[in-house]
């Protein structure tokens, strides 16, 4: 896409989001995320480096996040505050040389580093983090709804960005094959849509005001660097939630979908009864 078209969309895009959702405007935060696909072959020679999924914490809010994948791959993904100047922030990823950042790294434990270290030999990308208000509903004029990072970025605090946008996508597809099925209005669709979603959201955010707590007591507390960061991760692994990763989108979807079909039942034969003595009454008036 040339710069033009580009400047045209983000434009474009500006313009739609302050009419349709005029509070939300994704700003940078000033942390950068960088994420770098190492040999799972060459990681296995790196000693007490967990395979599994591993969020490496550090008081200042640093993190790195270490994951087997398929194949030989294996993710490595640091997020952190750099200082810069003259540069653009940008949401989509961007070659970048990690041997600029390894001596941020110095506290982190030997196995993070020796990691972080092979990290720098492979192709780093960088993407900058934006964030904006949480919204309480992500739909709009009964014809837009909201989805993915756009409408609810977590600044990759559980790691599942993807996931919950899969989640988002799903969702809206199974409620407008409901819709249509029943003739339900798009707007009724997107009702029930925001009604499974927004809650969920809201739960998530709940574990992020958690985290922030922890945070902003591991900063002030006194204590060696090991003691203090000892006490973050016991903290952080207390305030994580196990049903975020356990989260069951198509049970959630299938529940709220039959529970939807079961109130309808209930409501429109009386619904239908109420419009039959309304008619009634103006018929014995006339
Ligand atoms: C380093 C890193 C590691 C991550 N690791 C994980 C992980 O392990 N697991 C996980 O589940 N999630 C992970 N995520 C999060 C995940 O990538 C996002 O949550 C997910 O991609 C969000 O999907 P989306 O479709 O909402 O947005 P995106 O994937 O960001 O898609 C938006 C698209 O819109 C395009 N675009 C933007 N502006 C314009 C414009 N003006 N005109 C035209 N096109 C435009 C962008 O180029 C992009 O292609 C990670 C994110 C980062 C940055």
């Amino acid at each position: 896409m040339g710069p033009l078209m580009k400047s045209t969309c983000l434009l474009l895009r500006m313009v739609y989001d302050r009419k349709v959702f005029p509070d939300h405007v994704p700003k940078f935060n000033g942390q950068s995320a960088y994420r770098t696909i190492v040999s799972k072959a060459e990681a296995a020679h790196i000693k007490e480096l967990p395979f599994a999924q591993v969020f490496w914490e550090h008081i200042s809010g640093a993190w790195v996040m270490t994951c087997p994948l398929g194949d030989d791959d294996f993710e490595v993904t640091a997020r952190i505050r750099r200082t810069r100047e003259g540069e653009d922030p940008k949401s989509w990823g961007r070659p970048f040389d990690f041997h600029e950042l390894l001596k941020e790294y110095d506290d982190f434990c030997l196995p993070v580093r020796q990691i972080l270290q092979l990290a720098a030999k492979g192709q780093t990308q960088e993407f900058d983090m934006f964030s904006s208000r949480r919204l309480d509903s992500v739909i709009s004029r009964g014809c837009i709804a909201f989805i993915g990072d756009a409408a609810h970025p977590m600044l990759g605090n559980f790691g599942s960005g993807a996931a919950f946008a899969l989640q988002d996508v799903y969702t809206l597809a199974k409620v407008l094959e409901w819709s249509m099925q029943r003739s339900i209005a798009l707007s009724g669709a997107l009702i029930k849509f925001d009604s499974i979603r927004s809650p969920f959201y809201q739960r998530l955010y709940r574990v992020l005001d958690k985290f922030s707590q922890v945070k902003s007591v591991s900063q002030i507390e006194e204590g060696s660097i090991d003691e203090r960061i000892y006490r973050h991760v016991l903290r952080m692994s207390q305030a994580a939630e196990t049903w975020v990763v356990y989260y069951r989108i198509d049970e959630q979807v299938a529940r709220a979908l039959s529970e939807a079909d079961v109130d309808a039942i209930h409501t429109q034969p009386m619904a239908r009864l109420r419009q039959f003595l309304k008619a009634l009454k103006l018929l014995r008036r006339g």
